[in-house]
């Protein structure tokens, strides 16, 4: 099987009454980028921290290179997933230069790999600059790269432009899936923005209320029957109609 991540039936209840997240069913393959999008509340955290070992399903499993990680009654810890997670707060390590924050969670400095690292995100001048020093565009990538330097099989992003300007934003998604694509990883990139979600993924969850609301590819988004999914669609700029076929 080349399904990096496999997800069945899976729920959430954090008090036992309601549910965080309802019958969540999909899978990942090994290169592919999936958003998962929706508003503010609809489950979107609960299913990345499910996925990263962060928190126990009420019901459901979750399956990582076809080993059961989690399940009602089984839970493997984070550390042992091989998941690289960058979540909103990216924070950097304030007191150490780039290519020490990079370099950070391997056992022997390895500076071939810092520096190629550093190539990879494009910021070799920047290997002794301190995070003050860096944009925020910037300090973004210096955490990818941190957690990239882990080799992880599967990458997770929870909102992580949240803090960028459109532009800043727009560049870095790029760059990301460039990554992505460059190092056959796989991504789970969270957002509450269609338009990132489509730009980025190969396809998409969309979450509402806790429930998978529709799924399938950016083309299969694009031209949903779903008159809710459509009047999302003809909401986003005109410029998102090259997202088509693409
Ligand atoms: P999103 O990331 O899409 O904004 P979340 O997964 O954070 O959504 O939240 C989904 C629902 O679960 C919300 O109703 C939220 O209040 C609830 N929730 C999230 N985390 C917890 C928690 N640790 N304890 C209790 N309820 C939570
Ligand atoms: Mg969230």
């Amino acid at each position: 099987m080349d399904n990096v991540l496999e997800i069945e039936g899976l729920f959430k209840s954090y008090d036992g009454k309601k549910y965080a997240l309802k019958d969540c069913t999909f899978s990942l393959k090994k290169g592919e980028i999936c958003s998962v999008v929706g508003e503010s509340g609809s489950g979107k955290t609960t299913l990345l921290r499910l996925i990263a070992g962060l928190e126990r399903p009420t019901n459901g499993c979750i399956k990582l290179n076809d080993k059961l990680v989690s399940s009602d009654s089984h839970i493997t810890p984070p550390q042992k997933r091989q998941i690289g997670m960058v979540f909103q707060d990216y924070a950097l390590f304030p007191h150490m230069t780039v290519e020490e924050n990079i370099g950070f969670g391997l056992k022997n400095s390895n500076n071939e790999k810092i520096s190629d690292l550093l190539n990879l995100i494009k910021m070799n001048s920047f290997g002794k600059a301190y995070p003050s020093e860096l944009s925020g565009g910037q300090e973004q990538r210096v955490a990818l790269a941190r957690t990239l330097a882990l080799n992880p099989n599967l990458l997770l992003l929870d909102e992580p432009f949240s803090n960028l300007d459109i532009g800043l934003k727009s560049e870095l998604r790029l760059e990301i899936k460039r990554i992505v694509k460059e190092l056959k990883t796989s991504l789970i990139f969270i957002t509450h923005d269609l338009y990132d979600a489509l730009e980025i993924a190969d396809k998409l969850i969309f979450l509402k209320e806790g429930i998978v609301f529709q799924s399938g590819t950016v083309n299969e988004f694009m031209t949903a029957e779903n008159s809710e999914i459509k009047k999302m669609i003809s909401n986003l700029k005109k410029d998102a109609k090259h997202l088509l076929n693409k």
